[in-house]
């Protein structure tokens, strides 16, 4: 077994991803014994420029201070070796693009009063993350968690801590299908790049497939940057359509702010049953 920093446990291997490998771990200085799994991603950087590791540190310490209950809490970073290891809030109900499969296979649709709660904690997410200039920028459903039946949004500001500000975030090869444009063309891009990764989401979550789908890399970029719009099957209100389609304005500026969209009457308060 491996003990690192005297404190964690290896318990298993749950993947493996863009930036590196995650293991469950048990934390043997947690009291708690719901909160004592918890995950440690194993992030390898090689031999670094060390001004850039203090950087990468720095960024780790302020994105452990934030805090949100849909967010995956970043507990404590350090640096072993040639590894950058971060841990994490262990999301024990799996992710959402596992949950959606499971509807897939079933052939069930998710009902819009879920699929408003969970879009809900997920724009309270992002909101909370774009006040504090933090953006996700590889916001997709196997980077968001379940647990109790509440989002939990992950690796979010991770790739800023992987990549800097620099244009080196344009480099990043992840998954294409949630890519904005502006992002796939290599133009500035700002907070509503996270927009319209929530925009494929949401329809991921409704349609069970991507909503920029194709049969190569480049079908699904041409798809992207191309005029087509993606909208909702018929059992989906035409509110629920209409925030989607803003999501997915080709434009940035166009496109709403997560505060925006969360002002709309479809996540007004629910009605309490009259007793
Ligand atoms: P990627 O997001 O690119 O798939 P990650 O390293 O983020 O790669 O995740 C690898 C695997 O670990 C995924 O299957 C993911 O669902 C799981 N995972 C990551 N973070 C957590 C977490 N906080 N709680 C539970 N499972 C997690
Ligand atoms: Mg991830």
């Amino acid at each position: 077994i491996i003990i690192w920093a005297n404190r964690y446990v290896i318990l298993k291997k749950i993947g493996a991803g863009n930036f590196g490998t995650a293991f469950l771990i048990e934390d043997k200085e947690e009291k708690n014994i719901d909160r004592k799994k918890k995950v440690l991603k194993q992030i390898c950087v090689g031999p670094v420029d060390p001004g850039e590791t203090v950087d990468a540190m720095h960024e780790a310490r302020l994105l452990a201070r934030m805090k949100h209950k849909n967010i995956v809490q970043l507990h404590e970073s350090f640096l072993d070796g040639q590894f950058f290891c971060i841990v994490l809030e262990y999301c024990e109900g799996g992710d959402l693009e596992c949950k959606i499969n499971e509807h897939k296979l079933k052939n069930e649709h998710i009902n819009e009063q879920q699929v408003i709660k969970w879009l809900k904690q997920m724009l309270n997410a992002i909101n909370h993350m774009h006040q504090s200039r933090v953006l996700h920028r590889d916001l997709k459903s196997r980077n968001i968690f379940l647990k109790n039946n509440q989002i939990k949004i992950g690796d979010f500001g991770i790739s800023r801590i992987l990549l800097g500000e620099s244009d080196k975030a344009s480099t990043f090869v992840g998954t294409p299908y949630y890519m904005s444009p502006e992002v796939l063309k290599h133009e500035r891009y700002d907070e509503k790049c996270d927009i319209w990764s929530l925009g494929c989401v949401l329809y991921e979550i409704c349609c069970f497939t991507h909503a920029f789908s194709g049969s190569s890399l480049m079908a699904v970029m041409f798809k992207i940057v191309s005029d087509y719009n993606p909208s909702l099957p018929q059992l989906y209100s035409r509110a629920l359509n209409t925030i989607l389609e803003r999501c997915l304005y080709r434009d940035p500026r166009n496109r709403p702010t997560a505060a925006e969209v969360l002002a709309h009457p479809i996540f007004g308060e629910e009605k309490i049953p009259f007793k």
